[in-house]
């Protein structure tokens, strides 16, 4: 595939190279920013004269610490913390916090990076940010994950308030870990405030958060559906995830007459030839959220189902339309893509932060497949939590049809920026070019005003 000012680019990579060794993860996530910028950058040169670009790899402030705490056996365990902010230009820093074992600063970084980007898209004013930890909350008790979410608060609350930094949940961290973590930030602030959002409803949360990343991915798989002129009715999709967003995404595309594949979670993969029903759904949910268990024991409960285990769920044995990875990042490679592209897939969209390799992505715009990218399609996530910081401020609650109404507004305005600069003159679009444009205009033109600081 040939690259618009590919010498230009590698010269800027170079750059960011040497200054981040070793940061695969955010280094990916530059150059997919840096080769759509970067020629929009040579045409316009007010951005390249306050050197945009360079100021925006770098991110405002990094912390890092140690998160020490107590196991069931009186063991002292001690895990590295992290919160990235990494862009203030429109809005207080914003993102999710991450607890899982495969957790570093490079991960942090390219989260962090593609937050600017997906919260700008929003239209909402949020900057960029990131944060967590290298704990598993696999296989700890209740006590175990409050003791951990209490040391680590005990140093992030210094960081953080609602003006400046406002954390969320992401991988690892869902309402019981954003329930302790906010307990925490209470009793060392003495304020009852907006600092997180993924709330529970009883104290502060806003309707439709937990469905919002899925629904919202599923609001923009419908426009780009409706801009190729077809529907979800009878569409073929595989998803990969059991959690938060391939929860809701499943939700939804069943109740637009969609038929899921595919759900998996790190061990292996379930496969539902005739599609998967609610009663599966409420299943998984219950099985995923309550008792913490493993997608094989859906194939275990229900005998229309059948478990592969170690496999990805891009190694589905039958033809597919849609492919909506929403487990973690490059979960999907180039012979994934390959192997969908050979099954008839015409339709991709990340409700997960960059699951695409790099090569892949180039693959399916290659072979013309319809590719929407995290930042746009996975954005109604952080798109509620400014909701919930707007009620938060107001101290009220919107009713459930009001936050979806916006929700849906929010997701089809992204869309609409998506195609403005990413449609060329033939009716093609590239959805990566303008999701990456739009966000990058708008944060840009902040930085500007703003001068140099
Ligand atoms: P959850 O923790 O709820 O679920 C993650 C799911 O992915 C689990 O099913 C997990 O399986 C699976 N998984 C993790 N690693 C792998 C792997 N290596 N291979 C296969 N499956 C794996 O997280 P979320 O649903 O909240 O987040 C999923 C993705 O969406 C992440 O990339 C996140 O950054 C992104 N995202 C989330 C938002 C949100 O609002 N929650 C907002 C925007 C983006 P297991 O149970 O085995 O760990």
């Amino acid at each position: 595939m040939s690259i618009p000012c590919e010498s230009e680019i590698n010269a800027f990579m170079e750059e960011v190279e040497a200054k981040n060794p070793n940061e695969s993860e955010f280094l990916q996530s530059v150059r997919e920013v840096a080769e759509i910028t970067i020629p929009y950058i040579e045409k316009h040169p007010v951005y390249k004269e306050a050197n945009i670009l360079y100021r925006m790899v770098e991110p405002e402030r990094v912390i890092m610490f140690r998160v020490p705490w107590v196991d069931r056996t009186g063991r002292i365990q001690v895990n590295r913390g992290y919160r990235v902010q990494f862009s203030s230009a429109i809005g207080p820093y914003k993102g999710g916090l991450r607890f899982h074992p495969s957790v570093n600063l490079s991960i942090l970084k390219f989260l962090g990076f593609e937050q600017i980007f997906k919260n700008a898209l929003t239209t909402l004013p949020l900057g960029g940010a990131k944060g967590g930890a290298d704990f598993d909350p696999k296989g700890k008790s209740d006590r175990e994950v409050m003791k951990f979410c209490q040391s680590f608060m005990t140093e992030l609350h210094r960081h953080i308030s609602k003006y400046t930094d406002i954390p969320a949940g992401d991988i690892g961290v869902g309402k019981r870990e954003i329930g302790y973590l906010f307990g925490q930030y209470k009793r060392m602030e003495n304020e009852f405030t907006g600092v997180l959002t993924g709330k529970d409803l009883n104290w502060g949360g806003s309707l439709i958060r937990p469905e919002a990343t899925g629904y919202g991915t599923v609001y923009f798989m419908v426009e780009m559906l409706k801009k190729a002129k077809e529907d979800f009715e009878g569409k073929r999709v595989a998803i990969s995830g059991s959690g938060n967003v391939a929860q809701f995404a499943i939700e939804k595309i069943i109740e637009l007459k969609g038929k899921i594949l595919t759900v998996s979670d790190s061990s292996g993969y379930v496969y539902a030839k005739d599609g998967f029903t609610t009663d599966h759904l409420k299943f998984m949910m219950e099985l995923k959220n309550k008792e913490r268990g493993r997608v094989s024991e859906m194939a275990d409960k229900f005998s229309e189902l059948e478990y592969f285990e170690n496999e990805p769920a891009w190694n589905l044995p039958c033809e597919v339309d849609m492919v909506i990875p929403c487990a973690t990042q490059n979960e999907l490679d180039e012979q994934h893509a390959q192997n969908l592209i050979e099954k008839g897939v015409r339709f991709v969209g990340e409700g997960a932060n960059m699951p695409c390799t790099t090569d892949a992505v180039h693959l399916f715009q290659e072979k013309k497949v319809l590719f929407g990218p995290g930042k746009a399609v996975n954005a109604g996530g952080v798109a509620a939590s400014g909701l919930e910081m707007a009620q938060n401020a107001l101290q009220l609650s919107w009713e459930r049809g009001k936050v979806e109404e916006k929700l849906l507004f929010i997701m089809k305005n992204i869309h609409a920026q998506c195609v403005h600069y990413g449609e060329d003159k033939h009716g093609e679009i590239d959805y990566v070019k303008g999701a990456n444009l739009a966000g990058f205009v708008k944060v840009a033109n902040a930085m500007i005003d703003q001068g140099a600081v």
